[in-house]
């Protein structure tokens, strides 16, 4: 597209729009959407666009309700389409309301602040005035008021409630409330300071500041952090929960010698660890290393960067929303709420198209993937013993695996550490949503817990069957193509599942720094060889796993193994009469969607850049980038 050639790329969490995506972004969209016509030559324009990088970083949580897009208006391609809005300088800001009509321009948001905390501001503004329909996945910005409060729980099912204190002109509960939309089990509103009641019941004396509300009265003030305790006791919950063998995420020169550097640490005990939260217990943020290594991090440092904005407020939203996030109980949701206007306002028929953005990766199609393979394509075997059962295991085992990153959080960090751009701590090999990671580990413990050499499918059916019946612990039924949906039924779907799923594992793998380089390319190779329908597509497979599996040594390796064996199937598929006329086999990815992936050598041949493509791979199929949109 024209923007990944302009200045932004596939990582910055920012929608290209061309003349292609456009009316798919723009138009009918359940989120609103902050669109920046730009020309790549323009300096104001050049110097504008770290900051909308940063914004885009910043807001990441609030897509479901606003996202980012951009235009470079310089492309021959976009003359016509940026015309048609209506630009006449760059940059312009262009605020796009959920559900907007074929033919809205937008409204320009004229003199726009340059920097993150202002645009952020604006943007919150924007929604405030944001007529019907409301973006669903938006969540009330107004204040709450005493009587909203005392009913609240009879109206809303949520654990905890986060009252943030403040006075009419500061954001920072709006901006928490937009920061945790994508979390379940918690609400977070603001309470205005003049709100003189509720001030006076809980004490409050400090604008702005956080208390969790519950439905007995009760209320706990959240501290800023003093210790890492609850961190530590985080990663032994998860320790606990995944039946997990601690490696030594050794900090080295990255970090200090700490008591605790042994994992498990010998001074901690489980029941210490492992006992929730109660709710009046202080909460901790944990303290990081800085990346020099000489000292933990303490306030001052890390919001050093912002040193210009208010630091108070800084901390207070970052610390907030870190905090209120981690809560027990706080769960990532992964799914803006399904709403109910939608059907009227889209005229969807049977089986709708699904609007998509075509360099993007969905949890719709990794969910339909799993869908099929564990319902379809396995209930064709009727037992599974020998190698096919150790296959069927390792490929389960696969999918719930999940590790500690400590190490690469801490290499990754940048100089300017905040914990807003922290990696999450726990890399999970299959990113999926809880209640679908429940049903996979619950199938996982039963498969491991099998004593026999053999199992029927009809036993393992009652296994997936069974515990789906709470909603907890659920894969959903059905096929929900997105990103493989073909422009026939018979295109697409399944296989471009597999891929998809195959590529997003070896990447997560890859960034969890899993131990054995082969460990996702051997499940492939196993899975595919004794289950994948595709009898033909299983012997090609295997034929290409025979020749150059063995020379996988690396974890990076591996990615870029897949990748380039999928490009040997892809040439090879080229025109073949399965090829979808909508999405013709290629090289992938395609120039536009990585120019510094190619390169032409002297001879006018083309060449890969390698590592280029790797950091491409890295990102594309990231845990963070998958989208959420058209979940059950
Ligand atoms: P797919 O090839 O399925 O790709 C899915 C998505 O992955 C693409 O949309 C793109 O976003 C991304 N992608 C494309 N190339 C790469 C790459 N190199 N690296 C990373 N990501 C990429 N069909 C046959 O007719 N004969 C076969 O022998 C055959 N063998 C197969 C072997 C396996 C293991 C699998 C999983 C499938 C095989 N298929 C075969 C099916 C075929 O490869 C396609 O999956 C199917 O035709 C659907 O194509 P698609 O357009 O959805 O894109």
């Amino acid at each position: 597209s024209a923007t990944e050639a302009g200045l932004y790329s596939a990582t910055d969490q920012i929608i290209s729009l061309n003349a292609e995506s456009v009316e798919t972004v723009l138009v009918n969209s359940t989120a609103a959407i902050v669109a920046e016509f730009y020309a790549s030559w323009c300096g104001h324009c050049v110097a504008f666009s770290p900051v909308y990088k940063s914004l885009a970083r910043d807001i990441k949580e609030w897509k479901p309700a606003v996202d980012l897009a951009a235009v470079d208006c310089a492309a021959t391609e976009t003359r016509q389409l940026c015309f048609d809005y209506g630009i006449k300088g760059y940059p312009t800001l262009k605020f796009f309301h959920a559900y907007s009509k074929e033919g809205s321009k937008g409204l320009s948001l004229k003199g726009f602040p340059r920097d993150v905390r202002g645009l952020r501001h604006r943007i919150i503004d924007q929604l405030e005035k944001h007529q019907e329909p409301w973006p669903p996945a938006c969540p009330p910005l107004e204040p709450i008021s005493q009587a909203e409060i005392d009913s609240f729980f009879e109206t809303n099912n949520v654990q905890h409630l986060a009252l943030i204190f403040e006075d009419d002109k500061s954001y920072i509960g709006r901006e928490v409330t937009l920061d945790l939309l994508q979390f379940e089990n918690i609400a977070v509103r603001r309470v205005l300071s003049t709100e003189e009641g509720l001030v006076t019941k809980l004490g409050v004396t400090d604008f702005p500041s956080c208390y969790l509300y519950y439905p007995s009265g009760n209320f706990t003030r959240l501290q800023p952090p003093s210790s890492p305790s609850l961190y530590r006791g985080e990663v032994f919950n998860f320790l606990h929960e995944n039946n997990a063998i601690a490696f030594l995420a050794s900090p080295a020169k990255q970090a200090p010698a700490r008591h605790d550097d042994r994992w498990p640490p010998s001074s901690l005990n489980w029941s210490q660890v492992n006992a929730p939260l109660p709710p009046q217990a202080n909460l901790f943020l944990p303290a990081m290393p800085d990346t020099s290594g000489d000292h933990w991090m303490n306030d001052s440092a890390s919001t050093s960067v912002h040193s210009h904005q208010p630091c108070s407020n800084i901390q207070a939203r970052t610390f907030y929303s870190y905090a209120l996030q981690r809560l027990p109980g706080v769960v990532r949701s992964g799914k803006p709420p399904p709403p109910d206007t939608v059907e009227s306002l889209t005229n969807r028929t049977d089986e709708p198209w699904r609007p998509f953005n075509r360099s993007r990766v969905y949890m719709a199609d990794l969910e339909s993937t799993l869908d099929y393979s564990l319902r379809v394509e396995l209930a064709a075997h009727s037992v599974f013993s020998g190698h096919a059962l150790v296959s069927l295991k390792k490929y389960i085992s696969v999918l719930v695996k999940a590790r500690l990153a400590l190490c690469a959080v801490w290499q990754q960090m940048p100089p300017s550490w905040d914990p807003r751009h922290m990696e999450p701590v726990v890399s999970q090999y299959f990113p999926g949503r809880p209640m679908v990671m429940n049903l996979l580990k619950s199938l996982n413990s039963w498969l491991q817990d099998q004593p026999g050499d053999e199992i029927s499918y009809e036993a393992l059916e009652k296994i997936i069957d069974n515990r789906a019946q709470s909603p907890n612990t659920t894969l959903p039924q059905g096929a929900r193509w997105v990103g493989c949906q073909g422009s026939q039924p018979h295109f697409r779907g399944y296989p471009c599942g597999v891929w998809t799923l195959f590529h997003v594992l070896s990447v997560q793998a890859k960034k969890a720094e899993g131990t054995d380089a082969k460990e996702v390319l051997s499940t492939m190779r196993g899975y595919v060889h004794h289950f994948f329908g595709c009898r033909q597509c299983a012997e090609h497979f295997e034929e290409m796993a025979q020749k150059g599996l063995s020379e996988v040594n690396t974890l990076s390796a591996a990615v870029l193994w897949l990748w380039k064996r999928h490009n040997l199937v892809n040439n090879r598929l080229a025109g073949a009469l399965s090829e979808d006329p909508n999405f013709p086999k290629i090289q992938w990815p395609s120039p536009e969607m990585c120019p510094s992936c190619h390169s032409v050598m002297e001879n006018g041949e083309h060449r890969w850049n390698q590592d280029q493509v790797l950091s491409f791979l890295l990102s594309y199929y990231s845990s963070q980038r998958i989208l959420t949109d058209y979940l059950e």
